[in-house]
This record gives C-alpha cells, sequence and structure tokens, in this order.
C-alpha cells in the first residue's frame, strides 16, 4: 500500500484521492479553508457537473488538446459521473443543450457527495494547507513543503492544483511553477472562455441587454473563424455569455478581430425585410423612431436607430427602399471591433498548463518523475462551457487515481 498526496482539493484532486484510496493510503492536501470553493460557483451556483450528449459527441466540444483525453473520458465516461452522483444521492436534471445539473440546483450538494465519498473512503483531509514546494530527487518527488513549514511526505503524488483563473477560489497557478521546477514544459498559460471587450462607444448603452438564439460570427482580419448560435449579454466594457465565452477561444493577442451578431438568425434577408415592411405599414404615420417596437428590445432599438443612419424623425411611409435595405443588413451584420480579452483572473478556463506531451494520456502519469501525475485543468486542456470542464477533471482525476500502483 503506498501513501498518496494528492495536492488540491477541486473536482480532479477529489476524484483522483476517491479513486486512489480503493488500494493506498490518501491524504488530499488543500490551500482553503474548504473542498471544491471553485466547483460552488460554478453554473452560476448551480453546477453544471457533466453533458448528457454521447461521450463520442465530447471531443467537438474540447478545442484544447481532446486527442489527449480520449483514454480518461472512455475509461469514466459522463454516464458514470451521472450515475456516481446518483448512487451518492444526488438527483440529477438535464437542461437545454443536454447540460446536466442538480435538481436542487445546488452545486453544494455536488461537493457534499464527494466529500461523503471522501470521509467514507477513509481519505485523510488537510485543509489551510497551502504546498509551496515540491522537494525531489532522482526523477522522484519526495515531499510537499506547506506555507506553515510542514512537510509532508509521500510514496506518490498526484498534481491537481487546477489553473489561473478566479485566483480568488485559490486556483492561481501554482502547479504550473511545481511542474516547471520538476522540468516540466509549461505551455503559457492563457484566458479562455473569457469576456471580451469591444471598442465602439454604443456598448454602453446597451450594458446589461441579453439576447437570445442570436448568431455570433467572429472574423479575424475579416476571415471567418468561428460561428455559433445561443445567447449573450452586453456589459459595460463589451460582451459575455455562452457563446461569446466559447467564441473568446479563438481569439488571440495578434491581429485583428470582429464580432459580427446576427440578431435575426431564423429569417433569411427577404423573409426579414417582408417582416419589417409588415411593421412599416403598421406603424405606416409614425416616426422612423417609434417603428422597431415590435421587431427590437427596447434597449437595443436606439443604438440600431443610430448605426442605420436613418433619420428618426422620418416619417414611416417617406423611409426608402434602400434605406430599408440597410436597414436589414444592419440587424443581420451588427459589427463590432474586439479590443482584447478581459484579463484570465475573469476566465471560466485557463487555456494552456503542464505540456500534454509529457503527460501519459492513459495513466495521467508524468513523463518526467517516476512519482508523478497529473489530472485536471493544471494541464494543456481545455472546453467550452455545457458541463464539458468538470467531465474532464473527474475523468483525468478518475484515471490518476486508478492509475497509481501500475507501472509507467
Ligand atoms: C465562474 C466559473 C463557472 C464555471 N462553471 C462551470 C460549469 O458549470 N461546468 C463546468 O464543467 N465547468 C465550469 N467551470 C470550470 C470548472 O470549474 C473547472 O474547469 C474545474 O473546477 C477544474 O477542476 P480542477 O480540480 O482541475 O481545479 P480547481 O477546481 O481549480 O481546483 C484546484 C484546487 O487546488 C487548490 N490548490 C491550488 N494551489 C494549491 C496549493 N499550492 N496547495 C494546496 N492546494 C492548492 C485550490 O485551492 C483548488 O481548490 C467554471 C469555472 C468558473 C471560474
Amino acid at each position: 500500500m503506498k501513501k498518496v498526496i494528492v495536492i488540491g482539493g477541486g473536482p480532479a484532486g477529489m476524484m483522483a484521492a476517491i479513486k486512489a484510496s480503493e488500494n493506498n493510503k490518501v491524504i488530499l492536501v488543500e490551500g482553503n479553508e474548504r473542498l471544491g470553493k471553485k466547483l460552488f460557483i460554478t453554473g452560476k451556483g448551480r453546477c453544471n457537473v457533466t453533458n448528457a450528449k454521447d461521450i463520442s459527441e465530447f471531443f467537438e466540444y474540447i478545442p484544447g488538446n481532446p486527442n489527449f483525453l480520449y483514454s480518461s473520458l472512455y475509461t469514466f465516461t459522463n454516464e458514470d459521473v451521472m450515475s456516481m452522483f446518483t448512487t451518492l444521492g444526488v438527483d440529477l436534471k438535464i437542461e437545454r443543450g443536454d447540460r446536466v445539473f442538480p435538481k436542487s440546483d445546488k452545486s453544494s450538494d455536488i461537493i457534499g457527495a464527494l466529500e461523503k465519498k471522501l470521509n467514507a473512503s477513509g481519505v485523510e483531509i488537510h485543509l489551510n494547507s497551502k504546498v509551496i514546494n515540491l522537494l525531489s530527487k532522482d526523477s522522484a518527488i519526495i515531499e510537499a513543503v506547506l506555507s506553515n513549514g510542514e512537510r509532508i511526505q509521500g510514496d506518490y503524488f498526484i498534481l491537481a492544483t487546477g489553473g489561473k483563473s478566479y485566483p480568488s477560489t485559490g486556483s492561481r497557478g501554482d502547479g504550473y511553477k511545481f511542474a516547471e521546477d520538476l522540468g516540466h514544459k509549461i505551455v503559457e498559460p492563457k484566458p479562455s472562455l473569457v469576456p471580451i471587450e469591444i471598442k465602439e462607444e454604443f456598448i454602453k448603452e446597451l450594458q446589461g441587454l441579453s439576447l437570445k438564439n442570436i448568431q455570433v460570427t467572429l472574423f479575424k482580419e475579416n476571415k471567418q473563424i468561428y460561428k455559433s448560435f445561443g445567447e449573450m449579454v452586453f456589459t459595460h466594457y463589451g460582451v459575455s455569455g455562452p457563446v461569446i465565452l466559447s467564441a473568446s477561444r479563438y481569439v488571440k493577442s495578434q491581429g485583428e478581430y470582429k464580432i459580427s451578431l446576427n440578431l435575426k438568425p431564423a429569417l433569411s434577408e427577404q423573409e426579414l425585410d417582408s417582416r419589417i415592411q409588415r411593421d412599416f405599414k403598421k406603424y405606416i404615420n409614425k416616426d422612423f423612431k417609434n417603428s422597431l417596437e415590435d421587431l427590437l428590445p427596447r434597449k437595443l432599438i436606439n443604438t440600431i436607430i443610430n448605426l442605420s443612419n436613418i433619420d428618426p424623425n422620418k416619417k414611416i411611409n417617406t423611409v426608402t427602399k434602400e434605406e430599408r435595405k440597410s436597414l436589414v443588413y444592419l440587424l443581420q451584420n451588427l459589427s463590432m471591433k474586439v479590443k482584447g480579452l478581459r484579463p484570465i483572473e475573469e476566465a471560466i478556463v485557463t487555456a494552456g498548463g503542464v505540456s500534454i506531451k509529457e503527460i501519459n494520456p492513459s495513466t495521467m502519469k508524468s513523463k518526467i518523475i517516476k512519482n508523478l501525475s497529473f489530472c485536471g485543468e493544471v494541464m494543456d486542456v481545455d472546453a467550452f462551457t455545457g458541463g464539458y470542464n468538470v467531465q474532464i477533471a473527474l475523468s483525468t482525476g478518475y484515471i490518476a487515481g486508478e492509475k497509481v500502483g501500475d507501472e509507467l
């Protein structure tokens, strides 16, 4: 029986500790006063714990090194995650986009279930225990040094310290430094799934407006690089919401990026034109500025009128065909220049991390250090929103814990 030290009590570390405890003595070391602080805020406090799509479809939603995750996702699948939580007494429900949540809408139920399992498995949990260094000799870790000076010896170590975003949850990128000191290559950590700042001033008038069922197209140097449907919200600096967060994955620090919104993606150009003609007939004696109420949310009307270059006080019956056509174009191509991404601290996930080239995908074991494995977001893997990131943490944690005893 080995003494296994798991560093980091997020979903990846908790799962690794649970699985490793089947054959080993396990100590779970967490810097915070409680486990799963980031998990607690996931899914706006409801925790989108996985996705109910067939596991074969997951890889389309993982832009960051999907192939590396084949083995782990097929070993501990979304079905396995759902059945684990159901067995632990958490009823689940499936929402739009096949997102899986606890029926209670409480992320604390997910954390509580994992804690229950950790306790039942005899895992020793050390809270308020921040690791500051991992001491090694002859390509093997000997002990973890804590900030209070305490040292924890072990036969095997699992690094599950998460990414670099939302540092108040305890995920500050410490694992990158430990891995680098041990000789691992770190792919530069970058924000992924992060709000986007916009150059246009009109963004400020729209703050707080959420739009459903819109189409977002991202262009780099006028070449389309991403397109998707969904929900978004305007903020004081730009745009956010699920479809924007996914688009942000493709915005790099170099280059000119533009976002184009189709506010009426369900209608063709002709259909939208006919729709506007019907509205114009209805409001024939009104001014242009009072004719868009049926078509657009109130908060958007002023901005669209200003951008349309049509005199707001013009009577509807004097709006020309060209003006109407340009209005149709504007509604389907509302263009905004990207100023940049919000900082990594505000990102839902970190892209980059410990290079997967130096990790065995079937075991999560380091190819450099004999008694070290990785799991979760500390590695260079990342997915879109939809429950995929927690699933990745649980699947890689499962394998890291299971394979502790195996040879490289
Ligand atoms: C606002 C927000 C909402 C999200 N919503 C969802 C969602 O609904 N569904 C989804 O799939 N994903 C979601 N995610 C992403 C998801 O939370 C993460 O991908 C996931 O938590 C990663 O798990 P992890 O265990 O690898 O890392 P983390 O959850 O970050 O856990 C790492 C743990 O390690 C501890 N730690 C770090 N350094 C040390 C150290 N030196 N010593 C001791 N302990 C240390 C930290 O305190 C932390 O508890 C969301 C993220 C955010 C920020």
